[in-house]
């Protein structure tokens, strides 16, 4: 690049990604990520869970984070994670934040692609919004007893979004040591909520909304073929909604690979040792 424009690449290692899950999940969701994608991203994955599993702390190492928040599905607990999360980030001094659930399998190469169109000093926050319109939330209470409320769009934490180190450092006197769980306490919001509630809604910066992020709320099934290996995220439905996967044939069948995720994986990756062989030609 010419002088003054030197403009440095992203790499992987620029990037932190924090998987929450919980213990009930760690054979049945997490062993299939460490398989496949996370075998790819090892260095900048931290698993964040809420029980102390020998089998899982053998396999990630301190990439496994006991967070002690509890283990039920609340908005406390879940929100509990994701400030550890969110700390865990800025002790780390990586450049851009991303948080995805157990249930989903990550790209590095597009998610590095994707991140490397911005810059993570300025502020940026991506991902798929839930809803196809914005929320509204009760925030304060008026001297009169009155509520105001805010209107925001957040992204849906099941399928995963990034926020750069820029706006993370501006969203730290609602976000860090704490301070998150109180603020979601505050608007009686969920995790993924309460962020959006503090970029959007307190710090006033808009959502990129991409279509790359996926999640089992919308109809995986119509991701098929070479589109599913260009996408950032993917998910599964659960199993009240097992034929919710994305359309990928040629490796694994339906019953070997549920998921997809492994066939994605050989798609992608096809020298990974425990893919089917090459066919000669
Ligand atoms: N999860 C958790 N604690 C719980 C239940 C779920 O941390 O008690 C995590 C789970 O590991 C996953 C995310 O929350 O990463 C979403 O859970 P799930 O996919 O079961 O539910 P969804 O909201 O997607 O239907
Ligand atoms: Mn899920």
């Amino acid at each position: 690049p010419a002088a003054g424009s030197a403009r440095e690449s992203l790499e992987l290692k620029d990037i932190f990604i924090a998987v929450k899950t919980t213990r009930k999940y760690h054979r049945s969701r997490l062993d299939l990520l460490l398989q496949t994608w996370i075998s790819q991203a090892r260095g900048q994955t931290f698993i964040f869970t809420d029980w102390e599993d020998r089998e899982l702390r053998l396999k990630a190492g301190d990439h496994m984070i006991n967070t002690n928040c509890s283990a039920v599905h609340t908005r406390q607990a879940l929100c509990c994670k994701m400030s550890v999360e969110y700390d865990k980030f800025l002790e780390s001094g990586q450049k851009w934040f991303c948080h995805v659930d157990d249930d989903n399998y990550v790209n590095p190469r597009t998610l590095l692609h994707l991140l490397s169109a911005f810059s993570h000093s300025q502020d940026v926050y991506v991902g798929r919004p839930s809803l196809d319109h914005p929320i509204e939330a009760a925030d304060h209470v008026q001297s009169d007893g009155s509520k105001t409320t805010v209107k925001f769009w957040f992204a849906t934490g099941g399928a995963g979004f990034c926020i750069s180190r820029g706006l993370a450092l501006k969203m730290s006197p609602w976000a860090s040591l704490g301070n998150f769980i109180s603020t979601a306490e505050r608007v009686r919001l969920p995790d993924d909520c309460t962020i959006g509630y503090i970029i959007e809604g307190l710090l006033e910066v808009k959502l990129l909304h991409s279509p790359l992020f996926h999640s089992h709320l919308e109809n995986l099934q119509r991701l098929q073929g070479e589109s599913v290996l260009q996408q950032v995220t993917l998910s599964y439905g659960d199993p009240e909604n097992k034929h919710n996967v994305v359309s990928v044939g040629g490796v694994f069948g339906l019953q070997q690979d549920p998921t997809r995720f492994k066939s994605v994986h050989c798609l992608l990756y096809p020298d990974t040792i425990w893919c089917p062989a090459k066919k000669m030609s």
